[in-house]
């Protein structure tokens, strides 16, 4: 990798200044058994909805419900969760981060702190040991290591005993009274995220069953789908998929998550320029998370935005 790319992604770039010690965190068993329930409820919801929905198929209400909980918990993620606040590549106003980190909140990935230091904990030691969810640190061999690998990356890693330092991988959000508030009201904003899509349900059709569905589709089954989709970077993005750059590590560049993931997928491009704002660097590589953000830039709701220059891309290429 050149030398451009390497201080590109230095741990300065990863909000990572102010170092304290990288000691490791206990998990408590509560969390983990509350992160394994969190994998579980919706997946048996997806089950109840395909059998509920046999034959008739879902109804419109049901649909539209969980499409527009899709892009709101989604987007709250991939804008705010991720390129937002874990890697600062654009600016925006208080209100605007408020909004970004209740609805990435809602999409039930945990409290703000916790997915960003996580997160950067990734960048920081990217598929080598320490690395919270690489595919590629076990002892397995062939077929049976690709499907070990792929279940650690996808939600094993969830109920691992040890997590991330906050006070060292997310110190500088901690200075936040806002932003810890959020984190810290992360159940209410979960609840939220699961009587919107009821409300919207029963309002739509009138109907106390109407409002069951709503909570069903657009809570519990859109919670299951978002949940897949971003762990999907994790598990396929580090296996599957084109390596246009050398970043040292397994991220891809897959095509099919790339558009799945509001551009996420794209995921070699964001390791080799981890704080750019936009990951699908070719015409091509469709990054519909970069789009909203420009459109926030042409309305003014943000600024500053970080960008890779044509002569560091090409520098940083294979
Ligand atoms: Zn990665
Ligand atoms: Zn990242």
């Amino acid at each position: 990798m050149s030398n451009t790319a390497t201080q590109y992604s230095r741990a300065s770039e990863l909000g990572l200044g102010q170092a304290k010690e990288d000691l490791p965190v206990r998990v408590p068993t509560s969390r983990r058994v509350t992160n394994l329930f969190a994998v579980l409820i919706p997946f048996a919801a997806v089950v109840l909805a395909i059998v509920w929905s046999w034959g008739h198929g879902i109804n419109l209400a049901g649909l539209a419900v969980l499409c527009g909980m899709i892009v709101i918990t989604g987007y709250g993620i991939t804008i705010g969760y991720h390129r937002l606040f874990t890697h600062r590549s654009f600016q925006t106003y208080s209100m605007v981060q408020f909004f970004l980190a209740v609805c990435g909140s809602m999409a039930v990935e945990g409290p703000l702190m916790r997915w960003v230091a996580t997160h950067r904990k990734h960048h920081q030691c990217s598929d080598v040991p320490g690395d919270p969810h690489s595919p590629h640190l076990h002892d397995s061999n062939g077929l049976r290591g690709l499907v070990v690998g792929l279940w650690h990356a996808h939600a094993g890693w969830l109920l691992d005993r040890c997590e991330p330092n906050m006070a060292r991988y997310a110190g500088d959000l901690r200075k936040s009274r806002m932003l810890r508030l959020v984190s810290r009201l992360f159940p209410l904003w979960v609840l939220i995220g699961l009587t919107l899509p009821m409300a919207a349900g029963g309002l739509i059709t009138g109907t106390w069953g109407g409002a069951a569905l709503g909570l069903l589709w657009g809570g519990l089954v859109r919670i299951f789908l978002v949940h897949h989709i971003t762990w999907s970077i994790n598990s396929i993005c580090h296996c599957f998929g084109r390596q246009p750059f050398n970043c040292k590590d397994e991220s891809r560049n897959n095509v099919v998550m790339g558009v799945l993931a509001f551009g996420e997928g794209w995921h070699n491009n964001h390791h080799a320029f981890p704080s750019s704002a936009r990951h699908g660097l070719a015409w091509w590589q469709f990054d519909s998370s970069y789009l909203i953000i420009r459109l926030m830039e042409k309305l003014r709701l943000a600024w500053n935005l970080r960008l890779p220059t044509d002569d560091m891309i090409e520098l940083a290429r294979r």
